[in-house]
């Protein structure tokens, strides 16, 4: 389903609904350009989660880990990878699989190691805007999507 998200606000806002499609383990893929919302978008959710603190890009660290309330979320950038062997050799595959949450921006440079997407949620640059297509991409996700309000 395709949303135009005009300002900042709106693609935060739609993070924030996205709270309603959680569960304990469900992988999110964020893919789009540079720029084209995904670190925006994770921190309007966090703070629905009721995180008050900064959300930073993980373009540097990897990852960033939250604890806001009920559910760990751990959020990846792999845009700086030169190999993809680089998740194995971080050891970043035992946060996946638990309880967590994961929110991973490109994904695709950590193929094939990386696990398949529950939901992926594509952002592209719409005029002065962004659109947002998201997408179940497993049986999970589709039970998660058919729970969520938006
Ligand atoms: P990404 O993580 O995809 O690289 P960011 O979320 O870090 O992108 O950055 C998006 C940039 O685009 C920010 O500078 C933000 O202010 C700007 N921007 C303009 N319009 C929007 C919009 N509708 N949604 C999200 N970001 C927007
Ligand atoms: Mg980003």
């Amino acid at each position: 389903m395709p949303t135009f998200l005009e300002d900042e606000q709106a693609t935060e806002a739609f993070g924030a609904a996205l709270t309603s499609a959680l569960s304990p383990g469900l992988v999110i893929w964020l893919t789009g350009d540079l720029g084209a919302g995904k670190t925006t978008l994770t921190r309007g959710l966090l703070r629905a989660l009721g995180h008050t603190g900064s959300v930073k890009s993980p373009t540097y660290t990897l990852m960033e880990i939250y604890n806001p309330g009920k559910i760990m979320l751990y959020h990846f950038d792999f845009y700086r990878f030169n190999h993809p062997d680089e998740f194995l050799e971080a050891g970043l595959e035992e946060y996946f699989g638990g309880d967590g949450v994961c929110l991973v921006e490109w994904a695709d440079k950590a193929l094939p190691h990386v696990p398949q997407a529950d939901l992926e949620i594509h952002m592209s640059v719409e005029g002065e805007g962004r659109r947002a297509r998201l997408e179940a991409r497993s049986t999970k996700g589709h039970e998660c999507l058919n729970r969520a309000q938006f």
